[in-house]
């Protein structure tokens, strides 16, 4: 029996149900239940909401977000020898635990969900970056969701929070801070995780503003900061020729010089170009 809940620890759910983690599925599982918990109450306050978690593993956040009250959980998890041990979950909380087993990336939760609804996962990160990257670009906002609370490699956190002028400021930085405002909330050692990855890792929680930072459409900004730091080191004006003849006018009249380099220029300076880049 654990101190959240009366279900058995997280080592012995492993051991019952032979879920030996497999790198191919990024498995690096927390078996701390109070780390589930303090990475649950990142997520807000839940009692009213809906929760989609993706990757749930053996259940260690699933049962931090249930203790820490949340209305529902919806769980997607592409592992099926992991679902018996989430069936036991649900059983402890009924009707508050709901689980589809199958990609995060190949399904829509939509339907299985009720407003408000929050977003919280520990997931590889590969699969992390390729859905933050669409929850950050639904094509109107604001988005099905209210906040995300994500597990991320420490780097590709201080990627989504980075500011101009560093090396990490890039797609993401703009992607997260345009629409959202992204903060890392928690940073744990590998030794968080068993088995331990190689890197650190960091909690980053979002929640979604009711509008964009500035107008923009989100196509045009999503095009032009992808060919501003594919080559990030070239100036501007010849990174984004290729998106328009007369690319200076364009960078000039959205108040950048076009000697500048994507890493200088500001989200508001990347909306206004995009503004310029849709006018004929
Ligand atoms: N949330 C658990 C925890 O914190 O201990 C497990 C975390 S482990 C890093 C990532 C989990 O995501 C694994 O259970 C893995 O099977 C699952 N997973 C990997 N790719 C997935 C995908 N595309 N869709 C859904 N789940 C996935």
């Amino acid at each position: 029996m654990s101190a959240i809940d009366h279900l058995p620890p997280l080592r012995e759910v492993i051991e019952t149900h032979e879920l030996a983690a497999r790198r191919s599925l990024g498995q690096n599982f927390l078996l701390d239940l109070n780390l589930t918990t303090k990475i649950a109450r990142q997520a807000g306050s839940l009692t009213e909401c809906d929760v989609l978690e993706i990757g749930p593993g053996p259940g260690g956040l699933t049962r931090g977000l249930l203790s820490e009250g949340a209305r529902k959980v919806l769980a997607i998890e592409k592992d099926g020898r992991c679902i018996p041990a989430l069936a036991e979950i649900s059983d402890a909380y009924p009707g508050r635990l709901e689980v589809i087993e199958g990609d995060a990336l190949e399904i829509n939760p939509l339907s299985h969900l009720t407003p408000p609804i929050r977003v919280a996962a520990n997931l590889p990160y590969n699969v992390g970056t390729e859905l933050l990257v669409r929850w950050l670009t639904p094509k109107t906002w604001p988005p099905f969701w209210e906040s995300l609370t994500l597990m991320f490699q420490k780097e590709v956190a201080e990627r989504i929070i980075a500011q101009p002028g560093s090396k990490a400021y890039g797609r993401l930085a703009i992607l997260s801070q345009w629409r959202a405002d992204p903060k890392i909330v928690i940073q744990l050692p590998p030794e968080a995780f068993s088995p331990p990855p190689k890197v650190s890792s960091a909690v980053v929680h979002l929640n979604a503003l009711a509008k964009p930072r500035y107008d923009a459409n989100a196509d045009t900004l999503s095009r032009v900061v992808a060919a501003a730091f594919n080559q990030r080191r070239k100036m501007l004006r010849s990174a984004l020729k290729s998106l328009a003849p007369d690319i200076e006018d364009r960078l000039l009249a959205a108040g950048i010089k076009p000697t500048e380099r994507a890493e200088q220029v500001h989200l508001e300076g990347f909306c206004a170009l995009a503004r310029e880049m849709d006018k004929t």
